[in-house]
């Protein structure tokens, strides 16, 4: 795995304190909020505004070291799983959200053969459903 400085680097961006923490926060996996992520910053670093954690979240999300995802209804979530396409189960229930490999690997992986003359670079697929948890919950409601 590469540190933190090197990802910086390989994509020309300056290494500094908050994209460092912020990096080593997304690196623990998941798909976190803005206000878990910087939450989880201020426990590296002393001060840091949400706007600087926005800021970093943007400054990354454009260099392709994280990614950002925004299923309806929930506020965008940021991960460093980049590079893969890979798709998302969202949970009607609770919002829950769970990596789903994609088949093809790289994006746009479906082709729907009429784009209206638009260069299509992206397929985003998101599955809905219920959760485990959410589940067992509705089977014991009644
Ligand atoms: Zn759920
Ligand atoms: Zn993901
Ligand atoms: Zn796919």
């Amino acid at each position: 795995m590469p540190t933190g400085e090197e990802l910086l680097r390989s994509k020309g961006l300056r290494v500094t304190r908050p994209r460092l923490a912020v990096l080593d926060v997304l690196a623990g996996g998941g798909h976190l909020e803005v206000d878990e992520i910087t939450r989880r910053v201020r426990e590296r670093l002393d001060s840091v505004s949400t706007q600087a954690v926005y800021d970093v979240l943007g400054a990354l999300s454009r260099a392709g070291l994280s990614r950002r995802i925004e299923p309806a209804g929930s506020p965008a979530r940021y991960e460093a799983r980049v590079g893969d396409n890979h798709h998302h189960v969202v949970c009607r229930g609770c919002g829950e959200i769970a990596d789903i490999d994609c088949a093809v690997g790289d994006a746009p992986c479906l082709d729907s053969g009429i784009t209206h003359g638009f260069q299509v670079d992206e397929a985003e697929v998101t599955f809905w459903g219920l959760c485990p948890a959410c589940q067992a919950r509705r089977s014991t409601d009644h």
